[in-house]
């Protein structure tokens, strides 16, 4: 019999989950389908790979990368550790709770290192063009970034592992082109020390906007203004950051808000969050709802394209749980592939997706996200295997606590420590307070940010 064939595009972290996903059904003796990576970078890991490039590539293409120098987890390791691959198996050693970028990238390494033995192949520097339903199956044109050939081949299924947190958002200010000063989206934004001195106005109130606030003033701001739309954040922030209601109009170096106040600025940075983007997708089989917990219209149980069960997108959702999320979601996606979770008619489908549609409409907290993803992935666990449903509600647990740290004192809660959900051994703290670790290097960070 012909190997079933898929195509998954994009090997950032949830590409990088199908394979270990299907690595675990090989290490059990199961027969496993033919699996091609399409990667428009020139190496996996997705986000995790620091480019200085912002705008178009060297080949022409949309710059991927949304991360900046400095950046630490905002989220406790423990709650994105691989359940087959923890971080006391990586690093050999207990390490802090909140990595530095360079050290969970390292992380995914390593895992993906010992978790590829499925015989996939990666086409890198090679970006899909089209996709489009032929005959019950899926044709995939792509180009080779570097020699600007395009090919095509065919497949039974196709995965979408291409993020959606690289395609800004980006509301328009009256007056924003008379601003004299730096003004650029979170997307572009690459080193807090640039604004070494300045007064920067950010726009949002949500993870981008926060840490990138706290990166500036770490790395030598004046100021940091955060201007919110809907709610602001409320967190203790240290004098030099202000939050502020939303901006009506600028003029020259000065932003006018809703309450009447003015501030003079030196630069502004859009952190008003992300688009969904599938360009390459055929109209019939993209997904266009906005960024949700949720995503309410098409993805049965979250990854299943409702109009097409060949096609699976990955990681769709916004996030409470990251690599947990994606290492289960990838498992369920295999299970379905490998024929042992039936897809339910279409009635039952739209039927589901409704109901947790519904739930997630009446999220009015952090803790109500958390338990809703944590719920969602419960409810995928009921059908596959990853972890247990226990270690899936202490990462939910740990979540919560993260959420009150960050209340108590958003300047101290990366010096925290948490338990791994598989082991229970528990991180150990920096040696140094994380807001004066300015060194985020590997090295540094193994031997306690001295
Ligand atoms: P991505 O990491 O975006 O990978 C998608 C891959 O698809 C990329 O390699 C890209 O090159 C490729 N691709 C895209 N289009 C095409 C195409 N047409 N053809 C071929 N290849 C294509 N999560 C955490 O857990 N902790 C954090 O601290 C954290 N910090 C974050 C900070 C920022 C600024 C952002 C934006 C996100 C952060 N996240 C964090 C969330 C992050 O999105 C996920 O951890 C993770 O990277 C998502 O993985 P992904 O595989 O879905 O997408
Ligand atoms: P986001 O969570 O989607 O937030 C977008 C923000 O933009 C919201 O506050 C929203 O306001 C605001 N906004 C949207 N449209 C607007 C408009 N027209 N006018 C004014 N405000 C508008 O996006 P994000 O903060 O960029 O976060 C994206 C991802 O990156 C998250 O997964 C996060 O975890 C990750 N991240 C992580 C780190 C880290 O430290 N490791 C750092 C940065 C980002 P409303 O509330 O009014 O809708």
């Amino acid at each position: 019999m012909e190997k079933i064939k898929i195509g998954v595009i994009g090997c950032g972290p949830c590409g990088m989950a199908v394979v270990s996903a299907f690595n675990e059904a090989k290490n059990k003796g199961q027969a496993i389908p033919q699996l091609t990576f399409f990667e428009k970078q020139d190496k996996v890991s997705g986000l995790w790979n620091l480019t200085w490039r912002t705008g178009i590539d060297e080949y022409g293409e949309p710059v991927h990368g949304s991360m900046y120098r400095y950046l630490w987890s905002n989220g406790p390791k423990e709650c994105l550790e691989m359940a087959n691959y923890t971080f006391d198996e990586h690093f050999k050693k207990p390490i802090p709770s909140f990595p530095p970028r360079i050290v969970l990238q390292d992380y995914l390494l390593g895992r993906f290192e010992k978790c590829s033995q499925t015989g996939h192949s990666i086409l890198f520097n090679t970006a899909v063009r089209n996709v489009a339903e032929t005959d019950g199956k899926f044709k995939i044109c792509y180009e080779d970034l570097k020699t600007k050939q395009c090919s095509d081949d065919t497949f039974d299924y196709v995965i979408v592992a291409t993020g959606h947190f690289s395609f800004p958002n980006l509301p328009y200010y009256p007056g924003i082109e008379t601003f004299n000063g730096k003004v650029l989206h979170s997307h572009d934004f690459r080193n807090a020390a640039e604004f070494k001195d300045q007064t920067v106005v950010l726009l949002g109130s949500s993870y981008s906007a926060e840490d990138i606030a706290l990166q500036c003033v770490k790395y030598g701001a004046k100021k940091c203004i955060i201007s919110y739309r809907t709610n602001k954040m409320g967190y203790n922030w240290p004098d030099n950051i202000i939050e502020v209601p939303q901006i009506e109009k600028i003029e020259n170096k000065l932003v006018f808000c809703k309450d009447g106040s003015t501030h003079e600025a030196d630069a502004i940075i859009f952190c008003t969050g992300y688009k969904h983007h599938y360009p390459f997708m055929e109209e019939k089989l993209r997904l266009k709802d906005a960024t949700n917990i949720y995503c309410p219209k098409h993805l049965y149980k979250g990854v299943v394209y409702e109009d097409n069960p060949k096609l699976m997108y990955l990681g769709a959702q916004d996030q409470c749980y990251t690599y947990t999320l994606f290492d289960i979601q990838a498992c369920f996606v295999r299970d379905i592939i490998l024929g042992k979770i039936d897809i339910p008619d279409r009635e039952t489908m739209v039927k589901s997706i409704a109901g947790w549609y519904k739930r997630c409409m009446t999220i009015t907290s952090p803790a109500e996200a958390i338990n809703y993803q944590r719920d969602y992935l419960e409810d995928l666990l009921t059908d596959t295997d990853y972890c247990s449903k226990e270690s899936n509600s202490k990462i939910a647990e740990m979540l919560n606590t993260w959420v009150g740290y960050k209340k108590e004192n958003i300047l101290t809660y990366r010096d925290k420590c948490f338990a791994s959900p598989y082991t229970g051994a528990m991180a150990i703290p920096l040696t140094k307070d994380w807001f004066y670790c300015l060194d985020d290097s590997k090295e540094s960070f193994l031997r306690g940010c001295q």
